[in-house]
Formats: structure tokens, sequence, C-alpha cells
């Protein structure tokens, strides 16, 4: 069985193409056309406009890769959410023409859920605890039955987003999360920043504002004042250590609590090497096993493929009518009708 997948929620217009025929997953295609703003951030509009550019090409291309022919696919799969409106639209309504035109069954697929999938299958897990740390979404889950069941998440906004407004205030270009990984490496003093965690739960926004201010604050009197007390790179580590503690510790209280035995990380936070490292550490110390789905924790058609297939797999059909955009499409009202 073929399966292709377009990945579509927010920056990337991703496809990709996989196959299962010999009891193996196979991916043969993985293209990702990723929009990155000249200034700012996201904007939906420019991103859906990004998108309907590169859908056609991208999807040529990733066909091409994979050897096949839109005709040999068996399974069209597609991010229906949660993510922006106008991407989440732009993907659809390519997924839909390929279905329609082309009569290839249609399976509308939850992000969040397909970002621990890959995990799952790409390091062979069974029953992880999941930390779910990307632009938009910040969760910690673990499946009971058939469902994916959030333990703790942020009450305000996502990771990413937090690392990415943080460095668009410090005239860094978007997506900032990977720029402020690498100034971290240089930091030195620790700047004392408002840590916020709420039992299972953590808090982003007031630690964002705090972290600007005390660059603007610093500024404001003078100019020099910054280099002499910290420096960006000061702000980046502390910046780093404060929300990545609070992560680890709602990880750390949801570890001990389920009796986890493996903990998987997922999202395009879980890129970071030091998140990476920190948890690493904190499940070492507890005799669990951690995995990070290298090259899959970032947006992309695959995983979208995978949770497809599993989907289609485990009996699931969906009318036309059912292949709506959802943009808020929580991770914990999607039944996991498969093993
Ligand atoms: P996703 O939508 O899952 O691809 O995640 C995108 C988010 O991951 C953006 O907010 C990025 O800034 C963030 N991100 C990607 N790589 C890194 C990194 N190395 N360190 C921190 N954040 C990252
Ligand atoms: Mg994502």
């Amino acid at each position: 069985m073929n399966v292709l997948g377009i990945e579509g929620t927010a920056h990337t217009f991703g496809v990709g193409i996989i196959n299962d025929s010999e009891g193996e997953l196979k991916i043969l295609a993985d293209v990702r056309k990723v929009y990155s703003p000249a200034e700012g951030g996201i904007n939906p509009y420019f991103a859906a406009e990004f998108m309907a550019e590169n859908a056609d090409i991208a999807i040529k291309e990733a066909l091409k890769i994979s050897g096949l022919d839109i005709k040999e696919i068996n399974l069209l799969a597609f991010s229906q959410g949660p993510g922006l409106g106008p991407t989440l639209r732009t993907a659809a309504t390519s997924a839909r023409t390929l279905s329609l035109y082309h009569n290839i069954p249609l399976l509308g697929v939850n992000h969040c859920i397909a970002h621990i999938e890959i995990g799952i299958e790409r390091e062979h897990m069974k029953n992880p605890l999941i930390v779910y740390a990307s632009g938009g979404n910040t969760q910690i889950l673990i499946r009971r039955e058939n469902f994916y069941r959030i333990f703790g998440e942020t009450m305000d906004i996502g990771m990413g987003n937090m690392l990415d407004k943080f460095g668009r205030e410090m005239g860094l270009k978007h997506p900032a999360g990977p720029k402020v990984e690498e100034l971290a490496k240089n930091g030195k003093n620790f700047i004392e920043l408002p840590y916020t965690v709420k039992g299972a739960n953590l808090c982003l926004s007031g630690l964002l504002t705090s972290a600007i201010r005390k660059k603007d604050d610093k500024m404001k009197k003078d100019d020099k004042i910054l280099n002499k007390t910290f420096t960006l790179e000061d702000l980046c580590y502390s910046l780093q250590e404060t929300a990545f503690s609070m992560l680890v510790e709602v990880s750390e209280r949801a570890l001990a609590h389920l009796n986890a035995k493996e903990l998987l990380l997922t999202g395009g936070v879980g890129n970071n090497k030091r998140l990476q490292e920190m948890l690493m550490l904190m499940a070492k110390e507890h005799n669990v096993k951690f995995f990070v789905p290298t090259n899959y924790c970032s947006d992309n058609g695959v995983m979208i493929a995978l949770t497809g297939l599993k989907m289609f797999k485990a009996n699931i059909r969906q009318k036309f009518e059912e292949t709506k955009v959802k943009q808020r499409f929580r991770t914990d009202k999607v039944e996991i009708l498969w093993d």
C-alpha cells in the first residue's frame, strides 16, 4: 500500500510518501517546503499563499523521488488540524482535489497525533510518556485505552511560539528557536526569570514578557549596560534553562505518577539538543528509556501519511463532508483505534 500525506498546519507544506507492502514501513519521499517570513512572525495569509504556490511543485517532486505515479497511490492523508485556518484550507484543498480527480480515498489526520505516531513508529516504542513541544502546542500525554490523555500542558502559549516571539523581539529571524539554541551555548551568566508551574501545567507568557523586558529595561537606562551586565547569549541561555526546567518538572511529575517506562520527545522544539539532554538526564534517573525521532520532530508529510495509514488499517473511513478542516482539534478528542 502506498500512502501520500500532506502537511500544512502552519509553516511547512510537506509531502510524504510511504509504503508498507512488506509489513515494514518504507519512506519513499519526504519533501518539505518551509515558509520563512522576511520579517515578523508567520502571517497566516502569506503562509497560505506560499503553500498554494508550492503545493503542485512539492507533490510532483515527492512523486518523482518515490518513483511512483499518482495512480499508484492507494490512500491520501492530510493534516486536518489544529493549525492556522488559511494554511489548513490550502493543504486540504490540494488533498481533496487529488482525491476527487484521481478517485483515491482521503483521510483527515490530527496533526498532534501524527507527531506522536511518527515518534512511536520510528523508535519502536510501546506506551511512552510523550512530551510534545512545538510552535503552538506543548503537552504531556500518555495513551490510556483508546485516547492520548493530556496529563499536563501549557496554559497559554506553546514553547516554540514563546522562543520565536522572544527571538523576534531580539531581532532574530523567524523561526528563532534554533537561533536561541545557538546563542544560548555561549551564555555564561544566569539571569533569574519567572518560573511558573501549576501542578501538571506550565505558563510561558509571563516568562516571555519578563525576558523581553529584561532587555528593554537595561537598554533604556544605558545602551552599553546590556553588554556590561549581561549579553543576549546570557538571556537566551537563561530563557532556555528556565522554560525547559519547567517542562522537565511537569514531565518528571507525570512520569512518576503514571509509572511510565519510556519517554518520547517530539515536535519542532524536540530538535533542541539542550532540551533533549535535560529530559534524557531526568529519564536516566528514573531508569526510563528516552527517545527522539531524529529528523522527524519538525512538521513533515511522512507523519501524516503514517497516521493516515494506521487509521485506514483500523477501518476508519471519512465521507467527503467529514474532511473539513478543524482549526481547534484537541489531541485528546481523537479515538485511537489501532495498537
Ligand atoms: P513544528 O511546528 O512542530 O515544526 O515546530 C516548530 C517550532 O519548533 C518553531 O517554533 C521553532 O522555533 C521550533 N524549533 C525548531 N527547532 C528548534 C530548536 N533547535 N530549538 C528550539 N526550538 C526549535
Ligand atoms: Mg507541528
